[in-house]
């Protein structure tokens, strides 16, 4: 499937629309439309549901080293601005960026990829925003171009190397930037901090500033205390949260993938230090197969485990689950969600404010005694474990996901084109979301055959009986053939039909958007009918 295809489906059927399009947009902030809200809204419900109501704390879960506690916080965006400073992304927290004297376009730093080449006594690096095979096509028609070459010529490039970051060239004399048409255009990367800041009461002096969350994550840290002591929850318990973050993201793209305002969905869980590798692994597996059982592919979807260079100097284990979304690259797959063993750092930053780099080295400036200038608040935020009569700082596993990149894998996935019969037994293509029922938008439809001999009537009770249990929609407009089309490609996984027999006997047609598959049942038995399929 061509992504452009699904974007402009998106628009076309009111999922996704650019944000202020009629003022030309802005670049990173994206609106769901109609079906959109219904689809996002699913997906928050389903992992809420999953993870947190649904959960059972009087019965071991699969795979669990013992039983558990869930349970919700719902915190502010934004937040007392020391909370940004314990937790290291007011310091930390940024990207590189790199600009172009020549395109005036700006990259982030390890977004660029490119190889070296020599031909004609010119040896220079040739950059692409693209991986895989693609981006080997680029490189190679960049250089030829740069040259004055013809595609006839390019036996007389020679390579030197794969593929790499720019981050491994230190020196851009020799480099063909992205969009630039000479070499050594580009500037040397830049620290930039993502978080988006803004000014708290009227007067707005330095002492005003504040910033919007970068994550949900650290609204958790900080209220764990309240936690324990208003609820009775013993260790081990997770603490759930969703909500806006909002991140100045130097290259928003690929759609909403990366943009500067989205939603997560997240989960601290605390446990005992001994415990923690298990229950990494736990919410490993249990998160990779929640992902699966709403509909992603096996083949497209994968767990990768970091390689100890990737990993934080806190963290023993941190594996992303990720997608093979259609934008990317062959063999590239995009991140969906990390979980992260992160040891007692959090509560520790959030204590001491003691905060280290990936290298173990000190990040925050320190007083003349070698102290760390940002403090912590000060509190214990240790843990009294009543049977043990311990005390300790609890340690953490955290699954971080993101709405906005789930519902954008649940609609990639979705997306299909099969041959059908038409009316007249032609083959025609039909597009269709192939949602998981959960998270399709509505979960059914209610047509009238034809609009008379009381058919609308009694289409309409139907729609009235099934509104209040789940989101239906109602539609009495053009030949049904086409009224099925129209749902097919929103996804509705099924379609009511009153016709004539439904006057003679009280039965309807039920017809499955997959398989196409029409049976009839009584009309007062539709809403259990749609109800039980859902679940199985
Ligand atoms: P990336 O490496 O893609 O920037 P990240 O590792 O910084 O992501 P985390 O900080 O682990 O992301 O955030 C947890 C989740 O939040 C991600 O797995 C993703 O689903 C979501 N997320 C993060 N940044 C964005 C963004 N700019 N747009 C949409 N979703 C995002």
């Amino acid at each position: 499937m061509e992504m452009e295809q699904l974007v402009a489906l998106c628009k076309r059927r009111g999922f996704l629309f650019q944000s202020s399009e009629i003022y030309g947009g802005l670049n990173g902030f994206w609106d769901y439309g109609p079906l959109g809200v219904e689809l996002k809204r699913n997906v928050r419900e389903a992992w809420w549901h999953d993870m947190v109501t649904a959960h059972n704390e009087l019965k071991v879960a699969d795979g669990a080293p013992s039983t558990y506690e869930m349970t919700g916080l719902d915190c502010t965006i934004i937040m007392h601005p020391q909370v940004w400073k314990c937790s290291g992304h007011h310091d930390l927290f940024c990207d590189y960026m790199v600009d172009c004297r020549e395109s005036k376009k700006r990259y982030r730093h390890d977004q660029i990829y490119g190889r070296w080449v020599e031909a004609r006594g010119e040896r220079f690096f040739v950059t692409t925003q693209t991986l895989g095979e693609e981006g080997l096509n680029e490189t190679e028609q960049k250089a030829l171009k740069f040259l004055k070459l013809r595609t006839k010529n390019a036996d007389e490039l020679t390579w030197d190397g794969p593929l790499v970051c720019l981050t491994e060239v230190h020196d851009f004399t020799y480099v063909l930037g992205p969009d630039a048409k000479s070499l050594g255009t580009l500037t040397p990367p830049r620290e930039f901090n993502l978080m988006f800041k803004t000014t708290i009461g009227a007067l707005g002096g330095p002492e005003d500033a504040a910033f919007l969350r970068p994550e949900t994550a650290q609204g958790i840290f900080v209220n764990f205390k309240n936690v324990v002591d208003s609820t009775r929850v013993k260790l081990p318990f997770g603490i759930a949260q969703i909500g806006k973050s909002f991140r100045n993201e130097i290259t928003p793209r690929n759609f909403t993938f990366r943009s500067r305002e989205f939603e997560q969905m997240e989960i601290e869980f605390f446990c005992r230090p001994e415990e923690a590798p298990a229950w990494y692994k736990y919410w490993r597996d249990l998160r990779f197969k929640w992902y699966l059982d709403l509909g992603l592919a096996e083949g497209r979807l994968q767990l990768r485990d970091h390689d100890a260079d990737e990993l934080s100097h806190y963290s023993t284990g941190t594996a992303d689950i990720e997608y093979a979304f259609p934008f990317m690259a062959e063999n590239e797959f995009g991140e969906l969600e990390g979980v992260a063993h992160r040891g007692d750092f959090d509560l520790r930053s959030h204590m001491e404010g003691k905060l280290m780099r990936k290298d173990g080295e000190l990040a925050v400036e320190t007083d003349e005694d070698g102290k760390p200038k940002h403090r912590g608040s000060g509190r214990d935020l240790s843990y009294f474990d009543a049977e043990s009569k311990e005390r300790f700082v609890p340690h953490v596993i955290e699954p971080s996901a993101g709405a906005d990149r789930a519902a954008l894998a649940f609609l990639c996935e979705a997306y299909v084109e099969d041959e059908v019969p038409n009316d007249k037994g032609e083959m025609t293509t039909r597009s269709l979301m192939k949602f998981h029922p959960r998270l399709a938008p509505y979960k059914a439809a209610v047509f009238p055959l034809v609009r008379k001999d009381g058919m609308p009537e009694i289409a309409q009770e139907i729609y009235g009986e099934l509104k209040p249990k789940f989101n239906v929609f109602y539609d009495e407009k053009s030949a049904v053939g086409r009224r099925y089309r129209r749902q097919d490609e929103i996804g509705t996984p099924f379609c009511i039909t009153v016709d004539g027999q439904t006057m003679e006997d009280g039965t309807v047609t039920i017809r499955d958007r997959d398989t196409l598959e029409q049976w009839r049942i009584k009309k007062e038995e539709c809403g259990e009918e749609i109800e039980r399929r859902m679940q199985s």
